[in-house]
């Protein structure tokens, strides 16, 4: 599992984004939901924290997508492509934090 194998990152969801998340659900579904209750409840998102080996540019990165993706590839931790210095392995790329930290050492 990869929340075992680097540290993430749980940020609360801030109410401005609990309204969209309810909105984008009321749009789309006909059940009503109890917006007011819906704000009240405390609810967390995780992240994980990539950075990019070349440039040092560094992004938190949904950790449900981050693990989707890491666990149908062959690669030993997350890789992804980095948005600011390129979209190739060879030009940059982002690891996990703590990779990052121990190739830089
Ligand atoms: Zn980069």
């Amino acid at each position: 599992m990869i929340e075992n194998q680097f540290k993430i990152k749980r940020i609360k969801v801030t109410d401005e984004e609990k309204r969209e998340i309810a909105l984008y659900y009321l749009e789309r579904h006909s059940i009503p939901v109890d917006l007011d209750a819906y704000l009240k409840m405390e609810i967390f998102e995780d992240f994980l924290e990539m950075k990019c080996v070349k440039c040092d540019y560094s992004q938190d990165f949904d950790l449900y997508v981050i693990s989707d993706l890491y666990e149908l590839g062959d690669d030993p931790y997350p890789v992804l492509s980095c948005d600011k210095c390129g979209h190739k392995r060879k030009s940059g790329y982002l690891v996990p934090l703590e990779i990052y930290n121990s190739m830089k050492k």
